[in-house]
């Protein structure tokens, strides 16, 4: 049974869509340049006025905003609503430096209650589902997208937030959950959890979860997948476009279809700005076309993806994005060579190892070192020294022919590196402390 939130619109012919596109693009420039004398400033700076803009063929006339502009504009300089009108404030996680906080109105807080509603019926949730949200509430994103998304479905919606992981799987296995919402890191811990309990997939009751708010592999979501005994779906969004739910997985498991009746995506060439032809592999860039109170035009996410219009096997036409690559700060220089820390996951995961790893990166001697932490189950855990070693040869030997660089490599004993409850740490670059 084919399943929607929205049918009219996650279906819609692309000549509609583009006409729905349009007509929010034009009235929302010319909301932005009214009400947000910071991007008015830069509309002017490169000469744009609203009238250039007459339909989404001159989206790319408009300039970018970036992070560094929503740090400079911190906290009240690209609100484009009366503080009256606002009623809600999310901040982002800060991964990558100072948080920045986004504005709702009550509009905006139910478009993107109705996106995450969209990604809950896509992963086959009805109002008969116990949907279990393990994102942390508060500030961030996850948990408060989620948990108006699972209202709006009509789920029993167990608001659990991160944390306290056994209490979570009592709680799991009490209510009967059968959609768990977290991080893919929490979801992977959530199951080795649920293993150490000397329990199975088979004592509880979940069918799906949707993950997402970091980078994660296939392979990961095989691992999740089996010790979950669940489909696991991946969801993507940023604060700054509203949250998670800018774009969702259906039941194909092949990229992220995008809520482009609310964001219009461009992918970009991060180097000159210049919009590349679909399919190739740039920064991802939205505009978010009928969000009142923090509306973002080309915001420039420095995710890396790819978009596609290929047919999707569930029916809807919303275009799709790719898993993102990682970020463009992700990415790490080492020895000359560019590493995304999810190529390292894969060699481990494909290697028979779980996705507990650090990676940690030095210069010394004027020489770029890459030390990678894995942690082994009980099962690998041996204290045989011979055994340890071929074993960590044998993995830097095949990280060493995904990435051309070769790291070295230290198998550590069962539970000593942290797990995430959130989102997952898993680079620690020295360098950048020395600067
Ligand atoms: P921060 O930038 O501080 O982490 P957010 O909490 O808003 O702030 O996180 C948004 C970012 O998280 C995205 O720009 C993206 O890099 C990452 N992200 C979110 N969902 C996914 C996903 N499904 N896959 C990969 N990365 C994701
Ligand atoms: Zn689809």
């Amino acid at each position: 049974m084919a399943h929607y939130w929205h049918e009219d619109i996650e279906c819609m012919s692309r000549e509609d869509m583009r006409k729905l596109q349009s007509e929010r693009l034009v009235a929302q420039v010319k909301h932005v340049y009214e009400h947000v004398p910071y991007y008015r400033a830069k509309m002017d700076e490169k000469g744009v006025t609203p009238d250039d803009i007459q339909s989404v063929d001159d989206l790319h006339k408009l300039p970018f905003l970036s992070k560094a502009d929503l740090r400079e504009a911190y906290p009240y300089g690209l609100l484009a609503k009366p503080l009256s009108e606002c009623v809600r404030i999310h901040s982002t996680s800060g991964t990558t430096g100072k948080r920045v906080v986004a504005f709702y109105t009550q509009h905006d807080v139910d478009l993107w209650e109705d996106c995450c509603a969209r990604a809950i019926t896509a992963a086959g949730g009805t109002d008969e589902d116990v949907l279990q949200v393990a994102y942390g509430y508060g500030l961030f994103t996850g948990g408060a997208g989620l948990h108006g998304g699972s209202h709006k479905v009509g789920c029993l919606t167990l608001p659990m937030s991160s944390g306290n992981t056994e209490r979570q799987i009592q709680f799991m296995r009490d209510l009967g959950s059968t959609i768990l919402c977290c991080t893919p890191s929490y979801a992977a811990y959530i199951g080795e959890t649920l293993h150490d309990m000397g329990l199975t997939p088979d004592d509880i009751k979940l069918k799906a979860g949707i993950f997402g708010a970091e980078p994660w592999t296939e392979e990961m979501r095989r691992t999740i997948e089996q010790s979950l005994g669940i489909k696991a779906y991946d969801i993507f969004g940023l604060t700054e476009i509203s949250g998670p739910g800018v774009a969702f997985e259906c039941s194909e498991q092949s990229g992220m279809h995008i809520n482009e009746d609310h964001f219009i995506p461009e992918i970009i060439d991060p180097e000159t700005g210049e919009v590349l032809p679909e399919g190739e592999i740039g920064e991802l860039v939205f505009t978010a076309i009928d969000k009142e109170a923090f509306p973002m035009l080309r915001y420039r996410t420095r995710d890396l993806c790819k978009l596609t219009r290929e047919k999707c096997g569930c029916g809807r036409t919303l275009i799709k994005m790719c898993k993102p690559m990682g970020r463009s700060d992700d990415m790490m220089i080492i020895r000359g060579v560019n590493v995304f820390p999810s190529q390292i996951e894969t060699v481990l995961i494909e290697q028979g190892y779980t996705p507990n790893y650090l990676i940690e990166v030095d210069r010394k001697n004027n020489t770029d070192t890459l030390d990678i932490s894995v942690e082994l189950t009980a099962e690998q855990f041996s204290d045989k020294m011979k055994d340890v070693q071929d074993r960590e040869r044998s993995l830097a030997a095949a990280i060493k022919t995904m990435l051309g660089i070769s790291p070295k490599v230290h198998l550590v004993s069962p539970k000593t590196i942290t797990r995430s409850e959130g989102k997952a740490v898993r680079v620690i670059d020295r360098r950048k402390l020395h600067d």
